[in-house]
């Protein structure tokens, strides 16, 4: 086993690691930029290493800087967390060229899924069903309006370097289809480096379901169930759930299986996730695959009882799965609201700022992932993140309630958060059946902003 572990993130997801490797015994190596030196990881860890000014890219994504500490502090693994560094192949080849293992799958593993458009093109031969579109890149809006001709419309051009919900661009006719096509290619080239598009057909109200997969080095491979991802803002999940209440037995096992089949198509080991979309006919379509822990891990914890990042770092030191597909069951309800800085009444506007007063929820079946704390700057140059609450119960109605329960009894004082959207969504009758797809968000986002606003001007009154 490790002896010692380098931590290439900062927030809940750095503490989530560092957590994990106290209870394995392993030392931990904190890194934080000059922005982050309050921030509870660098407290939490073994050992912290200051590695840069507060951009990104000149501490937690400087490769050089963070092999250097490794090295220097005597750790044989790196962790990368989600974002930042995760799903870079070429860290992960550097990591094993300096002899320090990489907490994740290979690089070449990483770049295949990575570039997405690839990726589709692998699973379609696979036999794992792709939605239909260019399977691979499309050279130019000449070759995008051909193949959208043929799929028809509507369409959406994705960046084939892509995540986090950018790069994605719908398009209804072939009239917008040249210019969504250069806006989303010069985004992504923006964002990712990358300007490559690939195109598919645009499911009309899917919902979005994934499953966790676990992959050993000795050529064992099982998934952890499904999540429903389905209430997104901006292709942005906002709240999780496992199990998804739609799946049918029948499917479930399907699905699953095809999951399996897409991870092993790519050879995959350690820690990852297979998304889908499924269409209303119950049709189903592989989306992407994320190589990382993530965010929504929790959910899968709750119901499986297996703690993946614990089985990460296992499966990275060449320990078996020690799991066969039957150990795995899953027991009650479990739900997840990001609670991030942000206003959902201005466009989701990230707001991060002074946490003047922080309460947490406790109790039975709640669960809070945060490196927040009362007097807390979160600084502006990271993701709006600020805690992730999770609750578990016999039944989905019952993790309802407590997950509204549990986000009355949430306080964050000094900064706007959606947590009060997330409690209305909560008590929306279509998110109670069970019946929202990624379309839900944007559909009710003015009726329940108004609603709240309603609700604040009649307490206002009282
Ligand atoms: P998940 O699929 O785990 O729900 P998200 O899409 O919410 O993940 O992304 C998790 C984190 O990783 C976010 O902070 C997001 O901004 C970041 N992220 C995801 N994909 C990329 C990418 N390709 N490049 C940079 N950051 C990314
Ligand atoms: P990212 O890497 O940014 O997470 P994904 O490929 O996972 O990108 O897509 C993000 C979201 O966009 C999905 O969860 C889904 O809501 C929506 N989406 C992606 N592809 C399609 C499609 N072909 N039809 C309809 N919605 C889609
Ligand atoms: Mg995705």
């Amino acid at each position: 086993m490790f002896k010692r572990i380098l931590i290439a993130n900062r927030g809940e997801i750095a503490l989530r690691v560092l957590r994990a490797c106290r209870e394995m015994e392993i030392e931990t190596v904190a890194v934080y930029s000059t922005a982050d030196a309050d921030a509870l990881h660098v407290q939490m860890a073994t050992q912290s290493v200051c590695i840069g000014p507060p951009r990104a890219a000149e501490s937690y994504l400087d490769q050089a800087a963070l092999l250097t500490v490794a090295k220097a502090t005597g750790c044989d693994a790196i962790h990368p967390g989600y974002g930042f560094l995760s799903e870079n192949a070429d860290f992960a080849d550097a990591c094993a060229r300096e002899g320090l293992k990489f907490i994740g799958p290979s690089g070449d593993t990483i770049r295949m899924a990575g570039s997405k458009a690839a990726a589709c093109a692998r699973m379609k031969a696979a036999g794992v069903p792709t939605v239909p579109g260019s399977d691979g890149p499309v050279a130019d809006a000449d070759a995008a309006l051909e193949i959208a001709e043929r799929v028809g419309y509507p369409v959406l051009l994705k960046a084939s370097a892509g995540g986090g919900g950018r790069g994605i661009r719908r398009v209804d006719s072939p009239e917008a289809l040249p210019a969504a096509f250069q806006e989303a290619s010069a985004e992504a080239a923006a964002c990712f480096g990358d300007g490559t598009m690939y195109l598919e057909k645009f499911v009309t109200d899917p919902r979005h379901i994934e499953f966790q997969i676990l992959a050993d080095s000795q050529g064992s491979t099982i998934h952890l169930y499904d999540r429903d991802c389905s209430v997104q803002r901006r292709n942005q999940k906002l709240i999780e759930e496992a199990p998804a209440r739609c799946l049918t037995p029948e499917l479930r096992r399907e699905m699953g299986a095809a999951a399996v089949r897409a991870a092993k198509a790519v050879g995959y080991e350690n820690a990852g996730t297979v998304e889908f979309l499924l269409a209303g006919d119950g049709k189903f379509y592989f989306c992407e695959m994320n190589t990382r822990i993530q965010v929504e891990h929790g959910v899968t914890e709750l119901v499986t009882g297996v703690d993946l990042v614990r089985q990460q770092i296992r499966i990275a030191a060449g320990l078996p799965l020690g799991l066969r597909q039957e150990d795995v069951t899953l027991t009650g309800h479990a739900i997840e609201c990001r609670v991030n800085a942000e206003d959902p009444a201005a466009g989701f506007r990230p707001c991060p700022g002074m946490a003047s007063f922080v309460h947490f929820p406790g109790g039975t079946g709640v669960r809070v992932d945060s490196a927040l704390y009362t007097g807390y700057t979160m600084p502006p140059y990271y993701d709006s993140l600020a805690a992730k609450l999770l609750v578990h119960a016999p039944t989905r109605l019952e993790a309802i309630r407590r997950m509204r329960r549990a986000l009355e009894e949430l306080t964050i004082e000094g900064f706007a958060t959606n947590a009060e959207l997330s409690h209305l969504i909560l008590h929306h009758p279509d998110y109670i059946r069970g019946a929202c797809t990624t379309a839900f968000l944007e559909q009710h986002l003015q009726e329940l902003v108004d609603w709240n606003r309603r609700a604040e001007e009649s307490e206002g009154a009282q």
